[in-house]
């Protein structure tokens, strides 16, 4: 597997997106939305770099995919979201592919009352962008390539890797 962002780079980009955040914020108290399952090293990384009041919920999307990456229905989970009415709350996803996910969740947080709902996203494939929404922080514009590690899986597996790898072919994983 080819190294696509090393530890190092990683590093870096949260650091970048932690004080980004950090200084839009102030000293505003946060809900940190994770969604399940790829963002969950970023929000643990994330965490680690933001001081203040933070609550953390997740939530889960799963877009059912035809043959390859036609985008299918998708399947919102908000169970695990904490009360975020009135609160201002930063989603938080692993990478952002057509968008849709990102947008049906931050449609759906603000229905459920939130003061205000912003994005962020380690990972953006731009040529792949169908949505009209833009997330607000993103730590990396990748090119339309297949990744995984550091939360993202393939089939389940590879989460593991501390770095985000590229998968020329998947089927051949
Ligand atoms: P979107 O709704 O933006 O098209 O899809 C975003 C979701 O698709 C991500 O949260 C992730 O689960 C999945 N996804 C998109 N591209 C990749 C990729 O290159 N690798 C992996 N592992 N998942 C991806
Ligand atoms: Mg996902």
């Amino acid at each position: 597997m080819q190294v696509l962002l090393s530890r190092e780079e990683l590093s870096e980009g949260v650091d970048r997106l932690a004080a980004l955040v950090q200084n839009d914020r102030g000293t505003q108290s946060l809900v940190l939305v994770g969604v399940l399952t790829g963002s969950i090293m970023l929000v643990a990384d994330l965490l680690r770099r933001l001081n203040g009041s933070i609550e953390v919920g997740m939530v889960s999307a799963s877009s059912y995919r035809g043959v390859e990456t036609t985008p299918g229905e998708l399947d919102l989970h908000l169970d695990l979201l904490p009360d975020v009415s009135q609160k201002h709350v930063l989603l938080v996803d692993d990478i952002f592919d057509t968008g849709r996910t990102m947008a049906a969740l931050v449609e759906a947080i603000y229905s459920r009352g939130a003061a205000s709902v912003k994005s962020l996203v380690l990972l953006r494939k731009k040529s792949r962008v169908e949505v009209v929404m833009n997330p607000d922080y993103v730590g990396f514009d990748i090119p339309n390539v297949f990744v995984v590690g550091y939360g993202l899986d393939h089939n389940g597996a590879w989460r593991n890797l501390p770095q985000i790898c590229l998968i020329d072919s998947p089927a051949n994983f």
